[in-house]
C-alpha cells in the first residue's frame, strides 16, 4: 500500500487510501507509515458500504476517533458521519452497488445536513439513462454551490466518471491500474488523464460515442481520443452502454426531450444497435441506406441526426490498398452477419464475383439473395470450396479472443492456391487463419486495417479533417497488446 501511494503521486491530485482493504494487524503500521507528497483522503468503509474488509462499527469508530490531522480528507458514510473531526475536510458519502434507489433526493438532502464539506453519491445503473438521476443532481447542486462527487458505477455510468469534472463535479475517482480498481466502470487514472485527457474538458466539449452493448471492449477510444488530441480539437470519445435505444436517444439526445445538456456531436453505432438506430435519424447516406445497417452518426448544431456507414468503406478501402483491383475476382466471404453484409455490398460495387458462405441457409440465402450474390452452405467439409476462390474474407468469430481464438476456417494446405485471405477478426498477434495464410505463402491482412480505415472515414465525417492513420494504428496496437 505504501508503494501503492508513491506511484499514486506520479498523476493523482489526491490520494485515496482505503484503510478498509487492510487486514486488522496490518492497520495500525501502515497508518503511522502512510505518508505523501500529495494530499491523501482516508477511506474506511463498512462491507455494506462497498468495504473490502470485515471492520465492525465499533472498529471503524474506533479508527475515525484517532488523530487523522495529516489527511486532507476524510470520506465517512452516514452511520459514522457524527464522528468527524471538525478541523478536516469531510465527505458525506452514500453507495449503492447493485442499484438506483428511487429516493435519491431524500439521500442527498440527509448527507446535505451533515456538517460535511462534500457529498459523494455513488449508484450502479445497468442502462446508460438510469445514470441520469445522479448527474441531475450535480446540475442541480451546482445552483445552491454543493460540492458534489456524481458516480455512476459500471460500464452504463463511465461517462460520468469522464464528463464530471468538465461540468463541475468536485473530483473523479481513477485506479491505480487494471488490476487494481475499487469499483466496477472505474478507469485508470492513466487512460483517464492521457486518452480521455479529463483534465482539458470542459462545456464546450464536443461529445462523441460508441453506442452498443457490450462496449467496455471496443477499441474506438483508442483510435478517435488520441486523433482529437493530435488535431487539437476540443472533443472526447466515451464508451456509452446503451441498452434501450429509443430511451437514450429521447432522453439523452433529441432537443426537444432530452433532459441533459451534453453537447452530444455524433455517434459510432455497434450492436445491436446498427439496424435500429436508423429509424431515429432525420437523414441518411444513400450507401447506409442501400446496406441497411448505420456505424456512424453525425449530429449538426441545430440537433439533426444524419447516419452513415464506413464498415463497407474501411473494408473496401483496406482490401484494394493490399490486394488491388477487385473487378472480376472471385471473392468468398465467410458468415453472413453485419460484418459480412457490409462487405458484400462494397465488393458488389466494385464489380467482384462474390460468394457468401455460412453455416445457417436461411440466413446466408437470404443476405446472399438480398445482396444479389451467390450463396454456399458452409459445411464440416470445407476444403472443396476453397479451390473455386482468389479470396478468402473471415466474416465470422473464428480466431476472436475467447472460446474460438485457436479456431481457423481453414489450414495452410487447404489455402494452397489462394491468392488473399482478408482476416476480419482484430488481434495483435496474427489469427490462426493468418497463421495458416502465412505458412502457406498466402498474402493476408488482420481486422485492424478495416477497423483503422472505418474510423479514420468517421473521423472525417465528423470533423472535415483527415486523422492519421499511423496514430490510429500504434494507439489500437498498444491497447490491443495490454488485452
Ligand atoms: P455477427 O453479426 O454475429 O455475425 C457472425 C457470423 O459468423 C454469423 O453468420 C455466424 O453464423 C457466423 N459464425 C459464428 N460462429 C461461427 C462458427 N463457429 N463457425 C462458422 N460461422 C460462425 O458478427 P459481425 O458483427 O458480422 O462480426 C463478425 C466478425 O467480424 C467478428 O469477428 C468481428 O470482430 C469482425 N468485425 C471486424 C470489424 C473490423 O473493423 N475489423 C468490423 C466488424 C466486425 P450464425 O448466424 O450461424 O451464428
Amino acid at each position: 500500500m505504501i508503494a501503492n501511494v508513491r506511484r499514486a503521486e506520479e498523476f493523482a491530485d489526491v490520494i485515496e487510501v482505503r484503510f478498509d482493504c487492510l487486514r486488522a494487524d496490518e492497520l495500525e503500521s501502515a497508518f503511522d507509515r502512510v505518508e505523501s507528497i500529495k494530499p491523501l483522503l482516508a477511506t474506511f468503509r463498512s462491507s455494506e458500504q462497498g468495504g473490502k474488509g470485515t471492520a465492525n462499527l465499533n472498529a471503524r469508530s474506533s479508527f475515525w476517533g484517532r488523530d487523522l490531522s495529516k489527511f486532507w480528507a476524510l470520506d465517512l458514510e452516514e452511520d459514522v458521519a457524527s464522528l468527524a473531526p471538525s478541523a478536516t475536510k469531510i465527505i458525506a458519502s452514500f453507495h449503492d452497488f447493485s442499484d438506483v434507489p428511487n429516493d435519491l433526493a431524500n439521500i442527498f438532502s440527509r448527507l446535505s445536513e451533515t456538517s460535511s464539506d462534500l457529498i459523494k453519491i455513488a449508484i450502479t445503473p445497468v442502462d446508460i439513462t438510469e445514470a441520469l438521476p445522479v448527474w441531475k443532481l450535480l446540475v442541480k447542486e451546482q445552483e445552491s454551490k454543493k460540492n458534489i462527487i456524481p458516480i455512476a458505477m459500471g460500464d452504463a455510468g463511465k461517462w460520468t466518471r469522464i464528463l464530471g469534472p468538465a461540468y463541475d463535479a468536485f473530483m473523479t475517482y481513477a485506479s491505480l491500474d487494471e488490476a487494481s480498481k475499487t469499483a466496477d466502470g472505474q478507469i485508470t487514472a492513466r487512460d483517464l488523464i492521457d486518452v480521455y485527457r479529463v483534465k482539458d474538458l470542459d462545456r464546450d466539449t464536443r461529445v462523441y460515442g460508441v453506442l452498443g452493448d457490450p462496449v467496455s471492449s471496443s477499441l474506438s477510444p483508442y483510435m478517435h481520443n488520441p486523433a482529437f488530441a493530435a488535431d487539437g480539437i476540443n472533443a472526447v470519445f466515451i464508451p456509452f452502454l446503451v441498452k434501450d435505444l429509443d430511451t437514450f436517444i429521447r432522453r439523452m439526445v433529441r432537443p426537444e426531450t432530452r433532459e441533459v445538456e451534453l453537447n452530444f456531436a455524433g455517434f459510432s453505432v455497434t450492436m445491436p444497435h446498427k439496424q435500429n438506430i436508423i429509424k431515429h435519424l432525420d437523414a441518411i447516406d444513400p450507401t447506409a441506406e442501400k446496406i441497411g445497417a448505420v456505424n456512424t452518426v453525425k449530429i449538426d448544431g441545430g440537433g439533426k441526426l444524419t447516419g452513415y456507414n464506413t464498415d463497407a468503406h474501411g473494408f473496401i478501402t483496406s482490401l484494394k490498398a493490399n490486394f488491388g483491383e477487385i473487378k472480376d475476382v472471385r471473392v468468398g466471404v465467410f458468415g453472413a452477419g453485419g460484418a459480412a453484409r457490409a462487405c458484400v455490398y462494397a465488393l458488389q460495387e466494385e464489380g467482384a464475383d462474390v460468394t457468401i458462405f455460412a453455416r445457417d441457409m436461411s440466413k446466408g440465402e437470404a443476405l446472399a439473395n438480398n445482396l444479389n450474390v451467390g450463396f454456399r452452405r458452409l459445411s464440416e467439409d470445407r476444403p472443396p470450396v476453397v479451390k473455386t476462390l482468389d479470396v478468402i474474407v473471415n466474416a465470422t468469430p473464428l480466431g476472436m479472443k475467447g472460446p474460438l481464438e485457436n479456431d481457423s476456417l481453414f489450414t495452410a494446405d487447404q489455402l494452397s492456391g489462394v491468392k488473399f485471405v482478408y482476416d476480419l477478426v482484430t488481434r495483435a498477434v496474427d489469427t490462426p487463419i493468418l497463421a495458416e495464410a502465412k505458412k502457406a505463402g498466402v498474402p493476408a491482412i488482420g481486422g485492424l486495417e478495416m477497423l483503422i480505415e472505418q474510423g479514420l472515414k468517421q473521423f472525417e465525417i465528423w470533423t472535415g479533417r483527415a486523422a492519421s492513420a499511423e496514430i490510429a494504428r500504434e494507439n489500437l496496437l498498444d491497447r490491443l497488446r495490454k488485452r
